[in-house]
């Protein structure tokens, strides 16, 4: 990462069973997610990791579309260590199960993308600016 007023908010933090690095307003949205996931579903919590918030990179596939991942407001979870593959039409049983949470935070959930991403959450770009305050 080089834009250095975005570099100044990233922050790395415990969200629960695991530990991530992300845009500071993003990370505090999903400690709020993994708590009440926790809460709500401790046998599927406790099941759930992650392969990744900040990535600078672009969309998979893409030449030009930067993706969320390039500013810490998307993560990737994994279910038992397992990474959902891309675009079969599948969704692993956990992440159905902590959807919800991430809805009710404003999150969009990539099972719902053209090309199926379950594993992939990322924030709205309007729950974005609400939490910025902008
Ligand atoms: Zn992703």
């Amino acid at each position: 990462m080089t834009n250095r007023g975005l570099k100044s908010r990233i922050v790395t933090a415990n969200v629960g069973s695991f530990r991530v690095t992300g845009l500071d307003v993003a990370v505090a949205s999903l400690n709020r997610v993994m708590a009440e996931f926790r809460r709500a579903d401790p046998v599927a919590f406790a099941s759930v990791g992650t392969a990744g918030m900040l990535c600078a990179r672009l969309v998979r596939g893409s030449q030009k579309s930067v993706s969320n991942h390039a500013w810490g407001t998307a993560i990737d979870l994994t279910f038992d260590g397992e990474v959902d593959p891309r675009g079969d039409g599948k969704v692993q049983a956990g992440l159905v199960r902590a959807y919800r949470y991430f809805h009710a935070e404003g999150w969009y959930w990539g099972a719902g993308f053209s090309r199926e991403d379950a594993m992939h959450f990322e924030l709205a770009e309007e729950t974005v600016r609400r939490l910025l305050g902008s």
